[in-house]
């Protein structure tokens, strides 16, 4: 059995300028990074016109550690669908160097289903994010040197919320003090450092539509208040010029290959839960000019990934999807059935039964939005044929056709069936509508969510938070979509709480705005803006072997 390293490293990868010719861009329209990478440059993708391709989002159920394989189907169907004569391309988020040294896992799909090169994907790529730390980090340090010379925006300091930002998974960092040391050294005050997927910047580069709109995003992040309590934005910092020089080439979309050398833009990566999880609005609306199809993935299940893909997404960048693929593994069903994982070798088809509970509301919800979905059965050695029955039997009753999908294992090829039920359902269409519209006031959006998506019996906001969220309505912040912060694991807010949980309360405990982004951010729960690394990091297995190769990262 390969590795996923030891597959992607066999890779008979092409020079990167023969899959950029297969999109029609010529070498002069990209930037090479070495041989198997390459930026569309910001003058290609102002000059792309001509008709869009269909949309294709891959979302799946509630992730347990059995895994789901979000990505690795995304890569297969993209690989199927460039089988079956269509020309696809693949848009996924990129990799953040923190949990790769945690959790082992990588971002880049898995068995035959990957993109090339793994290796540079999962590690510093084209530069994206450390680029991304570094604007980030220049509006820090301009904070406290705007205070250590006198103050003039009388920025209450106490009030600063712009933290600093690192792409490394460090518990230590997460509270901090700054400035000690004696007046040389500024003014002493609480802070501390987020990973870097969290930061504000990282959304905005996802969702800025040219060099212009993200500097005006930029130019509109709230670093602070001032001691009468106004906003204080980059812009009166006067650090939006400057983070836009710093974060210019990052903007421009990455171009890699999958092992079946079909094109894959790989550019930014925010946070699925403090933002919105999906890969960058530029690179995604590039490959929609440039192909039939585009089959991209939102992050963790379909009641955070999906919801905000398709609310904050597409509502924002004009997109509209023809389709999803709801991704479900057998083991994952079982999990959400009841079986704990040490238990997942041992057939079970009355589990697979009760975990599709889980399956059925995601498909529900989708439906919510108008769009038509096909369930994608991951196929992992150890499905058996009866568990496989109960799937296709519980979809089958909700009128979802359930194709399994071998892609894993076969790569494109078997995910041949997939990718003729997803054009079959993308041709003829839906009627996407995000779930609420701009103009309703936030409390109103954040309770649609939690009772819609959700199916929560009751949303309750903690001490001054309505105020605050009327407050924006008023401030003209209330057009904004809302982005809400929670558990992943579950529809409710206790991890725990696998399967169809309905008439739970939703607990709001705090509210931000970025106005750079453009999103109001609720948030319900214990969310983890700085990760920690666990006890046996994947970090102390991963070196070079005797040829310099990268070895242990998968
Ligand atoms: P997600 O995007 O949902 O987080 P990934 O596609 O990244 O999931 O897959 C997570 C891990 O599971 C990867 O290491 C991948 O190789 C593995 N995996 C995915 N599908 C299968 C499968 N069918 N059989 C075995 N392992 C799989
Ligand atoms: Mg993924």
């Amino acid at each position: 059995m390969q590795t996923d390293i030891q597959i992607a490293r066999a890779a008979a990868k092409r020079p990167i300028a023969d899959i950029a010719a297969r999109l029609g861009l010529t070498p002069d329209q990209i930037l090479p990074y070495g041989h198997d990478k390459a930026k569309i440059t910001h003058d290609a993708l102002a000059g792309l016109d001509g008709p869009q391709g269909r949309l294709i989002l891959v979302t799946a159920i509630n992730p347990t550690p059995a895994g789901e394989g979000k990505t690795t189907t995304t890569v297969g169907l993209g690989d199927a669908l460039n089988r079956i004569g269509r020309r696809a391309t693949i848009c996924i988020r990129e990799a953040s160097l923190g949990p790769n040294f945690g959790m082992k896992g990588g971002a880049a799909g898995g068995g035959r289903a990957q993109i090339v090169p793994m290796e540079e994907m999962n590690l510093h790529f084209t530069g994206d994010f450390h680029a991304i730390t570094s604007a980030h980090n220049l509006l820090a340090a301009m904070i406290d040197n705007h205070i250590h010379w006198g103050n003039a925006l009388e920025i209450d300091t106490r009030r600063i919320t712009w933290r600093r930002v690192m792409d490394m998974n460090d518990r230590a960092l997460r509270d901090t003090v700054v400035g000690l040391g004696g007046p040389a050294n500024g003014f002493s005050r609480q802070t501390g450092f987020d990973i870097t997927v969290a930061s504000e910047v990282m959304a905005i580069l996802c969702l800025a539509r040219d060099l212009a709109d993200l500097q005006d995003r930029l130019g509109r992040i709230i670093v602070a208040e001032t001691r009468d309590r106004r906003p204080v934005t980059a812009r009166d910092l006067q650090a939006d010029g400057a983070m836009t020089v710093l974060l210019k080439d990052a903007l421009q979309p990455n171009l890699v290959q999958t092992l079946e050398n079909n094109p894959a833009l790989v550019h930014g990566g925010p946070f699925a839960n403090i933002a919105h999880g999906c890969n960058s609005l530029i690179a995604t609306h590039a490959a929609l000019r440039l192909s039939d199809y585009v089959v991209t993935e939102a992050g963790f299940g379909a009641d955070l990934g999906a919801e905000k893909f398709l609310n904050i997404k597409c509502r924002l960048g004009g997109l509209t999807p023809s389709a999803v693929v709801l991704v479900a593994t057998i083991r994952a069903l079982k999990m959400n059935g009841g079986v704990a994982k040490a238990d997942l070798g041992t057939e079970d088809p009355a589990a697979v039964a009760a975990g599709c509970a889980n399956l059925g509301r995601h498909i529900e919800n989708l439906r919510a939005f108008g769009l038509p979905v096909v369930v994608a059965v991951n196929h992992f050695a150890g499905d058996t044929d009866a568990e496989i029955a109960a799937l296709r039997d519980y979809c089958a009753g909700k009128g979802v056709q359930a194709i399994l999908a071998r892609h894993w294992a076969q790569g494109g090829e078997g995910a041949e069936d997939l990718a003729r039920a997803v054009v079959d359902l993308a041709e003829a269409g839906g009627q996407f509508a995000p779930l609420y519209p701009d103009d309703m006031p936030l409390w109103d959006k954040i309770q649609t969510i939690c009772t819609r998506i959700y199916r929560a019996g009751a949303v309750e906001a903690g001490p001054g938070i309505r105020d605050q969220l009327a407050a924006w309505d008023k401030a003209g912040h209330g057009r904004m979509p809302v982005c809400i912060a929670k558990t992943q694991y579950s529809f409710s807010t206790d991890p725990a709480l696998r399967g169809a949980p309905e008439g739970h309360v939703i607990p709001v405990r705090e509210v931000r705005l970025n106005a750079g982004a453009g999103f109001v951010v609720a948030i319900c729960g214990q969310i983890m803006t700085m990760p920690g690394l666990p006890r046996h990091p994947a970090a102390e297995t991963i070196r070079l072997d005797d040829e310099g190769r990268v070895e242990g990262l998968f």
